[in-house]
């Protein structure tokens, strides 16, 4: 067995170079700390893209997944078992969803939301009811369909001929989607309650109610990617409990599995109808393993004091970035929900984000970005307010040294 120390230079020889990964590699995490090969500690307000969600090695998440590990890991869709069941019956009971669908990451759930939105419009009204309605810069995965559906043209650079039959409206503008909207041939609008990786831009309510009734209209459903501001994200189980307005198809993944990886579709027993025997699929989905540690995350987020911590949280942390905004003059805004934050560069550090990641690494904290002009945290939900104020501290030193 190869047991050779490995270190960041092996990523240039033996890794495809889709990534850029930084230079450290972490091997230990405990709760929001992470620590090095070096032993060197970071604070994590990355959480691994809005991922680790109740922080690193939570004991009843590794409860949960040795306890499963010791019955069952596997036994395909050819059998049922029984940590999927309850899953879905949890999921079923906090939310609108009557049907649930298992996959293994969040393009796998929005794929199977776009091809049941076709399916559902081809079974009630016929093929020429195919189109589908989503946004500049958003975000829904990087299988061939769902990036073609993502409003991020390099994505598919090179990738084409992509799928067709999908427009491109502007977000929380309600006129360009009438203007590409009609009952004749619309399937599904798609759209993220917060757009994420595009630069944590919030959908206005009155554009998502808007969005809601032209569906209504015309016969469409409503597709929410709640990839990034599901569970517990937000302050809200899902984020269109936050804002009023329900869905017709919602992706969860990322938070779901707080590190393990699961995702899901979820939807009305109606809708769930035009899937029938044989019409998708997914090995994986529905993994006995994955969903037990969904479980106890659902079972640990969904609880009123764990969401009320969120938004405590998230003034805390706001409050502490507008703080470091002001005084070195770095961010003109800083925007989002309970722990999605996007801190919005100047016009001077414009572009700058990747400095401002780098620089934060310097000092012992992790943090993300969305876009060049955007700096991103997505922590555990349960992060220790120690954590968030030596965090912030840790911050303001590198915002310090970058503006100096
Ligand atoms: C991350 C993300 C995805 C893709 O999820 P994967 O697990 O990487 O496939 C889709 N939609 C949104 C909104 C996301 O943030």
């Amino acid at each position: 067995m190869n047991r050779e120390p490995v270190s960041r230079e092996l990523f240039d020889e033996v890794m495809v170079p889709n990534y850029a990964p930084g230079n450290i590699i972490p091997v230990r995490g405990e709760g929001s700390r992470v620590w090095d090969q070096e032993g060197r500690e970071f604070i994590d307000l990355q959480g691994g893209i809005a991922v680790t969600s109740l922080g690193h090695a939570h004991p009843g998440l590794v409860g949960a997944l040795q306890e499963q590990a010791e019955k069952v890991w596997h036994l395909s869709n050819v059998m049922t078992n029984e940590p999927a069941l309850r899953l879905a019956k949890t999921l079923c009971d906090h939310t609108f969803a009557e049907r649930v669908f298992f996959a293994n990451s969040g393009a796998e759930a929005n794929e199977a939301a776009f091809k049941l939105a076709r399916r559902y419009s081809w079974e009630h009204y016929g093929p020429e009811k195919h189109e589908i309605i989503s946004f500049k810069n958003a975000f829904h995965g990087r299988t061939l369909f769902t990036v073609s559906v993502g409003g991020q043209h390099k994505y598919l650079e090179g990738f084409e001929p992509a799928p067709g039959g999908i427009h491109h409206a502007d977000f929380n503008d309600l006129d360009s989607v009438k203007a590409l909207i009609s009952k004749e041939k619309t399937c599904a609008v798609v759209v993220e309650p917060i757009q994420g990786e595009s630069g944590v831009l919030p959908a206005d309510p009155e554009f998502l109610k808007g969005l809601r009734q032209l569906c209504d209209e015309n016969n469409a459903l409503l597709v929410f990617d709640e990839v990034q501001t599901g569970v517990g994200r937000t302050g809200y189980l899902y984020a269109y409990e936050m804002y009023g307005v329900t869905p017709d198809i919602l992706s969860s993944a990322k938070g779901l599995g707080g590190g393990f990886p699961v995702a899901a579709m979820l939807t009305t027993a109606k809708v769930a109808a035009s899937l029938g025997v044989g019409t998708h699929g997914s090995t994986y989905g529905g993994n006995a393993l994955a969903c037990a540690v969904a479980q106890k995350v659902i079972d640990t987020v969904s609880q009123p004091e764990i969401l009320k911590g969120v938004n405590a949280r998230s003034d805390k942390l706001r409050k502490g970035m507008m703080n470091i905004g002001e005084r070195y003059g770095v961010f003109s805004e800083v925007r989002g929900a309970g722990l999605l934050l996007g801190c919005v560069l100047t016009e001077q550090w414009q572009g700058k984000a990747k400095d401002f990641l780098n620089a934060g690494l310097e000092e012992g904290v992790m943090v993300l970005m969305a876009g060049a002009n955007v700096i991103r945290l997505a922590p555990s939900l349960i992060i220790p307010e120690v954590d968030i104020e030596e965090a912030l501290e840790r911050f303001e030193a590198a915002v310090e040294k970058l503006t100096a």
